[in-house]
C-alpha cells in the first residue's frame, strides 16, 4: 500500500470516527430533549386533571370524581384516559374516538408515575401515567395522558438523514482532498527518488536535488539538504580516491621510468655502468620507501596499525632525535630551545617517526647557515606542545591547509628532488590523531622566517614511567 493511500485512509478513518461520535451525541441529546419537552407537557396535563378531580368516600367505597370534559386538558394533541385500579375506564377525552384500551397497560400496574412509548392504532405515542393517590396514600386510579410522536419522529429522521448524508459526504470530500494534497506533499519525494535513480544510472555524483524556491524550512527540504550533503561528501571521497590512485600510479611510474632508462642505457653500452647502477638502486629505494609509506598510511587510515601504549618520556625522545638530526644536518644548526619534562602514553617508535619527519622536513627546506630548533613546553589543561621551528623557505599561508593532505607538495619538482613523495605529513597527522593529539603548521611564507610545526599531545596522568609501571603493566595485560 502506498504512503499516499495510507495517509488518505488514515485521516479519512479518523474523520469518520469523529463525525460518527459527534452524530451519535447530537442525535441522542436532541431526541432526549424533544421527548423531555413532551413528557413535561403530558405530566402537566395529568396533574391538571388530578387537580380538577376529587375523591369521595361512601362507606368503604372510594369514588373518584373526574371532570367530564378531558379534552380541555393539555393541548389539542394530548389525549387523556382515567382508569380505576380494577381496570375500569372512568373517562377519556373525545378526541381519541372509540378506543377503550389503556394506552399503556403496564403503567396501570405501577404505583408510581411512568413514561413509555406505545403504538395505538398504528400511531406512535408517548404515554405518561400518573396514579391518583388519596390523602391516606391509597392508589384509587390512574390518569394516562398521551401525545403522538409524529413531529418528533419526523425531526429525528431528518436529523439522521442530515447526519449520515453529511457525514458520508464530508468523509468522501476529505478523502478526496487528502488524496490530492498527499500527492502534492509527496511530489518532492518523487523528485528526490528520480534524482537518486538518475545518479545511480548515470554514475554521476555531481548531480544535486534542486532546492525549493523560495527556500522553505520543512521536512522535505531538510531531506533534500541532507541528501545533497551526503552526495557532496560522497563526491569528495570519490574524487579523493580517484586522485589518490592517480597520484600513486604517477609516483610509482617516475622511479620505474628511471630504472628502465638506466637498464636500457647499460644494455646499449653492453656493460654494468656504476652510475646507472647507483641510480637504479636509489630509485628502487625510493620506490620501496613509497610503498612502505603507502602501506603505513593505509593501515593507519583503516585503524589496523598496531600502536603500543607505553609511557614515553618526550623530553628524552626529543634529545635523542636532536642528536640523530645533528649528524644529518649539513650546514644547518640543530638545537633545542625550551624543554620541559613531559610523559605521554603512546608508541615510542611512532612518535619518534613523527618528530624525525618534522625535523627532516625542516632540514630539507632550510638552506645552509639556517637553524632548526626543537622545543617542548607544558600547556594548559594537561597538554604538552612539541615544536619544530626552522629558518627556511617557509610555506605560503594559502598552502598551509593542504600540506597534511596525501601527496601534497608545495613545490612538486623541488620536493621530489629532495626525495619526498608528500606522504610524510599525512602519516604524521594520522599517528598524532591516533595518540589523541593534533598537529598544526604556521608560517608567514617568507624565506628566512621559516615554518613552525606544533604537535599537541595529552599528558599522561603519571609523572614518570617508574611511578606508574605497575598500573601500565596491568593495562597491557588487560589489552
Ligand atoms: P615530503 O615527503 O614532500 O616532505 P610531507 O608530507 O612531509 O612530504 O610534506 C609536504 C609538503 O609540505 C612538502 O612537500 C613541503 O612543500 C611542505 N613542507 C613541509 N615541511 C616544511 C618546512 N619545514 N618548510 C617548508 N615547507 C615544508
Amino acid at each position: 500500500m502506498s504512503l499516499r493511500l495510507r495517509l488518505t485512509l488514515w485521516y479519512s478513518t479518523v474523520l469518520a470516527g469523529v463525525i460518527f461520535l459527534f452524530g451519535v451525541i447530537v442525535y441522542t441529546i436532541l431526541s432526549a430533549s424533544l421527548i423531555g419537552q413532551i413528557d413535561l407537557s403530558l405530566k402537566a396535563a395529568a396533574e391538571d386533571i388530578i387537580r380538577a378531580s376529587s375523591v369521595s368516600q361512601v362507606l368503604d367505597i372510594q369514588i373518584v370524581n373526574i371532570p367530564p370534559d378531558l379534552d380541555r386538558f393539555g393541548g389539542p394533541n394530548v389525549y387523556a384516559q382515567v382508569w380505576k385500579t380494577d381496570g375500569t375506564l372512568v373517562n377519556q377525552s373525545g378526541s381519541i374516538g372509540a378506543y377503550s384500551d389503556p394506552f399503556d397497560a403496564h403503567g396501570l400496574a405501577e404505583s408510581y408515575q411512568s413514561r413509555r412509548d406505545a403504538v395505538v392504532r398504528g400511531v406512535h405515542l408517548r404515554v405518561f401515567t400518573l396514579p391518583i393517590i388519596t390523602s391516606g396514600g391509597t392508589v384509587v386510579g390512574y390518569v394516562q395522558t398521551a401525545s403522538p410522536l409524529r413531529t418528533v419522529d419526523v425531526a429525528k429522521s431528518i436529523l439522521l438523514i442530515v447526519l449520515v448524508g453529511g457525514g458520508v459526504g464530508a468523509v468522501a470530500l476529505a478523502a478526496l482532498i487528502g488524496w490530492f494534497s498527499a500527492r502534492r506533499a509527496l511530489a518532492p519525494l518523487e523528485t528526490i527518488t528520480q534524482t537518486a535513480l538518475q545518479i545511480t544510472r548515470a554514475d554521476d555524483l555531481s548531480r544535486r536535488i534542486p532546492m525549493a524556491e523560495p527556500p522553505q524550512d520543512d521536512e522535505v527540504n531538510r531531506l533534500r539538504m541532507a541528501f545533497n550533503e551526503s552526495l557532496e561528501r560522497l563526491e569528495k571521497l570519490f574524487n579523493a580516491q580517484r586522485r589518490f590512485l592517480a597520484d600513486v600510479s604517477h609516483e610509482l611510474r617516475t622511479p620505474l621510468t628511471a630504472i628502465r632508462g638506466n637498464v636500457d642505457l647499460m644494455r646499449r653500452m653492453g656493460e654494468a655502468d656504476p652510475t646507472s647502477l647507483d641510480a637504479i638502486q636509489s630509485e628502487a629505494e625510493r620506490m620501496s620507501r613509497l610503498v612502505g609509506d603507502l602501506l603505513l598510511l593505509a593501515q593507519a587510515e583503516s585503524g589496523s596499525l598496531p600502536l603500543a601504549h607505553d609511557l614515553v618520556e618526550l623530553d628524552t625522545l626529543l634529545l635523542e632525535v636532536c642528536s640523530e638530526a645533528q649528524v644529518l644536518a649539513a650546514g644547518v644548526t640543530v638545537g633545542i630551545g625550551e624543554i620541559d619534562q613531559a610523559v605521554v602514553v603512546g608508541d615510542r617508535d611512532r612518535l619518534k617517526q613523527v618528530i624525525l619527519n618534522l625535523v627532516s622536513n625542516a632540514l630539507k627546506f632550510t638552506p645552509e647557515g639556517g637553524r632548526v630548533t626543537m622545543g617542548l613546553a607544558l600547556a594548559a589543561g594537561q597538554w604538552v606542545r612539541l615544536t619544530v621551528t626552522d629558518t627556511g623557505t617557509g610555506i605560503p599561508p594559502g598552502e598551509l591547509s593542504h600540506i597534511f593532505d596525501r601527496f601534497y607538495r608545495v613545490d612538486k619538482a623541488r620536493s621530489r628532488t629532495l626525495g619526498g613523495a608528500g606522504l610524510g605529513l599525512s602519516i604524521a597527522k594520522r599517528i598524532v590523531h591516533m595518540h589523541g593529539g593534533r598537529i598544526e603548521a604556521s608560517s608567514e611564507g617568507i624565506l628566512g622566517r621559516g615554518a613552525t610545526f606544533s604537535v599537541w599531545l595529552p599528558l599522561s596522568q603519571a609523572r614518570s614511567p617508574a611511578e606508574t609501571r605497575k598500573p601500565v603493566e596491568r593495562k597491557q595485560e588487560r589489552a
